[in-house]
């Protein structure tokens, strides 16, 4: 059995873990929610003979008309649960939208964050558990329960630690929820700085500095360097861990031919002074002999990274489909010193 963790942000990393668990001769998919749950694994997170455990970021989360959303996490959920809305990538398959016309109608603000009315049963739940006094880790493993997603899902933390942006615009410098700026304002306003807010404080939830300890192979999935992976590295615990762990620390670029492959990592990545290329997010990320998280970085073919300390190997890494990204997570694990 090997036991692999991966850093996740929400769809890069959730389409990073389908190719995982493939690679592992997991099921990417579990069996639809609707089937009774086969005996005796019903209970695991994992199923089969290797064990993964996603490390999900929580700096994208947020409270909505009185509701605790976490992107990241149901990305992954629905993702490796079966139940994403493919085409966009994140949210449920056949949503419907009637809970936010009728906001609208009432002109409640905020009005720019879509809730579907499948996933507000999510976030009801989770709300409703986490003012009963549940962790976020606790609600997310009993909402995985419907999911099975067939991978320990962690939050990276049970505390409030959300990722704000410092823009400037016609009021003047202001801070703003990331949300804001990534989904009303479409990543456009001029941003000068992104500050994880409770990051210094926050610990690991509970069971993530363990996986990290005893694991076979840490991965950093080639999710958006700054507001995915980032916003878990700003918490000092992750940090440590990361550095500390006997298995290796691979990552896999998200930049391909110096391009994000989707989302506003172009954006992200020069508000924080890094270039936009697989070379630049190595060096950002530091090899750990050097006092950084790595110790090895897959670049995407054509793509360099030179990095002292760093080995770096270069492979396709476009996540097609699910054969490519098992091929890619199978280059990652080899890189990890792991043959599967
Ligand atoms: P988000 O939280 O939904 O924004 O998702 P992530 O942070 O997990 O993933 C977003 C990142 O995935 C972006 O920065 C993309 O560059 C990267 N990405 C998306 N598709 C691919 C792909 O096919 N190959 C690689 N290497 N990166 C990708
Ligand atoms: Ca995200």
């Amino acid at each position: 059995m090997v036991k692999v963790v991966v850093l996740s942000g929400g769809v890069g990393g959730a389409r990073f873990l389908l190719g995982l668990k493939a690679a592992l001769g997991l099921p990417p998919i579990g069996p639809p929610a609707s089937e009774p749950p086969s005996e005796p694994t019903d209970r695991r997170s994992n199923t089969g003979e290797h064990d993964i455990s996603a490390v999900v970021n929580t700096g994208d989360d947020i409270w909505v008309h009185g509701l605790r959303i976490c992107p990241d996490l149901d990305t992954c959920m629905y993702t490796l649960g079966g139940g994403v809305d493919i085409d966009r990538g994140w949210g449920r398959a056949d949503e419907s939208w009637v809970v936010k016309a009728e906001l609208a109608g009432y002109g409640a603000d905020p009005d720019w964050f879509g809730l579907g009315d499948r996933d507000l049963a999510t976030h009801l739940i989770r709300t409703r558990m986490l003012h009963e006094g549940y962790p976020l880790s606790v609600v997310t493993a009993a909402l995985c329960t419907r999911w099975r997603p067939g991978v320990r899902l962690l939050p990276a933390t049970d505390d409030r630690c959300e990722t704000h942006v410092v823009v400037t615009d016609s009021q003047g410098l202001r801070a703003m929820h990331f949300q804001e700026w990534w989904i009303r304002h479409g990543a456009a306003l001029p941003v000068s700085e992104f500050v994880q807010i409770g990051a210094d404080d926050a610990q690991p939830a509970a069971g993530v500095q363990e996986a990290i300890a005893e694991a076979d192979a840490v991965l950093l999935a080639p999710s958006n360097p700054v507001v995915s992976i980032g916003s878990m590295l700003a918490i000092p615990a992750i940090r440590r861990a990361l550095r500390s762990t006997t298995a290796r620390v691979i990552g896999l670029s998200p930049i391909v031919g110096g391009r994000a492959m989707r989302g506003m990592a172009e954006t992200c990545l020069a508000t924080i002074g890094v270039r936009c290329e697989a070379g630049a997010v190595a060096e950002h990320y530091g090899a750990r002999v050097a006092g950084g998280i790595l110790d090895g970085w897959l670049v995407h073919t054509g793509d360099a990274a030179t990095v002292p300390g760093l080995e770096v190997r270069e492979v396709p890494l476009l996540m097609t489909d699910i054969a490519a990204t098992a091929a890619m997570a199978t280059a990652a694990l080899d890189l990890a010193g792991l043959a599967v």
